[in-house]
């Protein structure tokens, strides 16, 4: 297999000649079918038995809607009877719920969506498979948000083609995804499944790429049999074993591979620099503070990297505010100290420009005034100037956004590039980075991330098999949690009351909204209309500005220019403050639509107060909508409960699982397809083990 660095690979889980026969090898498959296939990217039969079930429907679970019991989780089958016609769209208004009620012999269940009803295509007819909870309103049966499949054509046993009457009513039945396209072609759930039973027939040649020994050591079903099984399960239980057997395959390659990363890495070495005598040192003691044993141990592990011929490749992880920075600047000191270029990277202009001011400062008590920043929105003319100074070497310390790497500047001699905030710079950025990095002698580059992404460690160490992990676990003496509570819109004059009462005593506050601008397709209060209002109104004393995305570059950095400078009070925007800003005077932050954003991104948002000595303030005010569930109140309790980016990443977690938390795509790492990290990572030790056992050996 080959990938480019550009894309994030994807690990072929089965391989071999019967694997890797064209998908038109698969009886039922012709040149129409096997080009809309391949467009979905099942090229080969290893592709197609790859693609695991969707879900399954447990057909000796199915109940009549007259027996369904209150308050459990059930399945059932049957045809939509009736839906409410929704009314038309009006802005500012919620729409009604839409209604649909749901017949099968034995009776009738209604089924009610708070939310987006414009989204569900449910028509009379539909034969649909449904779960859900039952629950009594107003003394009649209902089920709120079930999860729904169309099994039209799924259940009925017709045999006109001749075909195995088991593949489609036999007691648990695979529910594969499709799309428009697929379907076009006959390639909805049941077509897949007669796909699937034809390649299983060529499933026997299929062998696994496991080490020798590795199945019956632990104890794993063969290959072939986790096939058949995941695919055709003879009950729920079977399906799961299968899925894991298949899950471990799926780790020990994801393993392997990162093993090999980090050997390649090996291959090309990079400068081993001296360590720094005079500017760091200088740096350290010029600091009004003393560095945390935490940063202290860091910048150790780091300092032992640069030292060495192999290249970095560190992660540095720290909850916002742990001092990662600082850590960093250390680093690029050593290099600067020995004559080598260092860029250090941001994902937003606004951070970029951030760093830079905060790098320049710190480097100047030191002597060191060659610092530039780069961004991709500056003056040609400017642009020019500042390529060459880095091509000549002149400039010995960059900051820039990742315009940097994607205009091909060209560096004298880069020995460092640090990256900031790693779940927003893609994969592809970082490739690009290591290639520019054969710099001095051909030498590669040592390159560190900094990421604020709050990674249980057993996870991280795992799962960024070729990078290696630092962690700052402890934040800078003195800082005080800061004090989180839920308030309800009614409490907004209070609420702003507040904001513009610390205003008065010489502080700043950021009030965020989830959106720049009100929308058709939405009901919330956007940054826009909140500006204007606060501005109107409660905060009309107040220096207020509004800042978002879509502003011009210069704009932006102005508005945060005057905001660092304290002549702006309340900062009113989007989520583009989340990465990085550091107002150490601004003590209040109000979360409009609190409901709306995820934990990471509330913690992110929290991380910008708290910052100074004083006692800071963030006010999370929740607009729930019936149809928003449950899981937005576990968020904000959460919020309100710690200031610990850690127990609060394990919670994230628990909630949404890690390949969202994580963003594996993000992180370079091939998709997995069949392994669910949190669930599976037992089987992630295991298979880590397997690796390890033959390590050294070339795959
Ligand atoms: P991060 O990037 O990890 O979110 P920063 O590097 O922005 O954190 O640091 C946050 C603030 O804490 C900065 O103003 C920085 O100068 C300050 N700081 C860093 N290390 C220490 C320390 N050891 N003691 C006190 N303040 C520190
Ligand atoms: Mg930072």
């Amino acid at each position: 297999m080959t990938t480019s660095p550009e894309e994030t690979p994807v690990l072929p889980l089965l391989t071999g000649p019967a694997a890797e026969q064209g998908i038109d090898a698969v009886s039922g498959v012709g040149a129409r079918r096997a080009s809309v296939l391949r467009e979905a990217g099942i090229a080969t039969v290893g592709d197609l038995l790859s693609r695991l079930p969707r879900r399954y429907l447990d057909r000796s679970r199915i109940v009549a809607i007259a027996d369904a019991p209150v308050g459990e989780e059930i399945t059932l089958v049957g045809q939509v009877g009736s839906v409410s016609k929704p009314p038309p769209f009006r802005k500012g208004r919620r729409s009604p719920p839409l209604t649909v009620d749901v017949v099968d012999d034995s009776g009738r269940l209604r089924c009610v969506w708070f939310q987006g009803a414009r989204y569900h295509k449910l028509e009379v007819g539909d034969l649909i498979a449904l779960s859900g909870r039952i629950e009594v309103y107003r003394g009649k049966r209902q089920v709120s948000h079930p999860e729904y499949e169309f099994v039209s054509g799924e259940l009925d046993s017709g045999e006109e083609d001749g075909e195995r009457q088991t593949l489609h009513t036999g007691r648990v039945i695979p529910l594969y995804g499709s799309s428009e396209e697929l379907g076009e072609t006959g390639l909805r759930s049941r077509g897949f499944r007669r796909l699937l039973s034809a390649a299983l027939d060529l499933a026997p040649g299929i062998v696994t790429q496991l080490p020798e020994g590795a199945e019956g050591r632990h104890n794993l079903i063969d290959l072939p049999q986790a096939l058949r099984d995941v695919h055709f399960p003879p009950d729920v239980e079977s399906a799961e074993i299968a899925r894991r057997r298949l899950a471990f395959e799926e780790l020990y390659l994801l393993q392997r591979e990162l093993a090999r990363r980090r050997q390649d890495l090996q291959s090309t070495p990079s400068a081993a620099v001296d360590e720094s005598v005079d500017l760091v040192p200088r740096l350290v003691q010029s600091l009004p503070f003393e560095l945390t044993t935490a940063q202290q141990r860091c910048l150790r592990e780091i300092d032992q990297d640069i030292g060495s011929q192999v290249p970095m490749r560190r992660l540095l992880h720290g909850d916002v505010g742990s001092g990662k920075t600082l850590v960093a600047l250390c680093a690029a000191l050593r290099f600067v100290e020995h004559g080598y270029q260092v860029a250090l990277m941001a994902p937003t202009e606004i951070l970029a420009e951030q760093h830079f001011h905060t790098v320049r400062q710190l480097v100047a008590e030191v002597g060191v005034q060659d610092v530039v920043l780069f961004k991709g929105g500056a003056r040609a003319a400017l642009k020019r100037e500042l390529r060459t100074s880095l091509a000549s070497g002149a400039s010995r310390l960059v900051v820039g956004t990742h315009a940097l790497i994607e205009e091909d500047v060209e560096f004298a001699r880069l020995g460092l590039a640090i990256v900031d905030e790693q779940h927003r710079f893609g994969v592809a950025q970082r490739a690009r980075l290591s290639a520019k990095g054969i710099g001095v002698d051909g030498a590669a580059i040592d390159l560190l991330i900094m990421t604020a992404t709050p990674i249980p460690r057993s996870l991280a160490l795992t799962l960024y098999g070729d990078l290696t992990v630092s962690v700052i676990d402890e934040l800078p003496p003195g800082r005080q949690p800061v004090r989180t509570a839920q308030r309800s819109p009614e409490r907004r004059d209070r609420i702003f009351a507040f904001v513009a009462e610390q205003v008065g005593q010489g502080r700043q506050a950021y009030v965020v909204y989830p959106l720049i601008e009100d929308s058709a397709k939405s009901d919330l209060t956007s940054a826009e209309s909140g500006f204007e209002e606060l501005r109107a109104g409660w905060l009309k004393d107040c220096r207020v500005e509004l800042i978002h995305g879509r502003l011009p570059a210069d704009e932006k950095a102005d508005i945060m220019r005057r905001f660092a400078a304290g002549e702006v009070d309340v900062l009113v925007s989007t989520t583009v403050i989340e990465v990085g800003v550091d107002v150490g005077n601004a003590t209040v932050m109000v979360i409009e639509h609190a409901e709306r954003f995820g934990l990471a991104q509330l913690h992110q948002l929290r991380g910008r107060v708290g910052r100074g000595a004083s006692e800071s303030f963030c006010i999370l005010v929740a607009y729930p909508t019936e149809g928003d569930g449950q899981e937005w109140r576990e968020r904000l309790e959460a919020m309100c409960a710690t200031n610990d980016g850690f127990e609060l990443a394990r919670t994230d977690l628990r909630l949404r699982g890690p390949g969202e938390v994580l963003g594996t795509r993000q992180a370079g790492l091939p998709e997995l397809r069949v392994a669910r990290l949190l669930q599976d990572e037992d089987l992630l030790q295991k298979a880590r083990s397997e690796v390890d056992l033959f390590a050294g050996e070339s795959p």
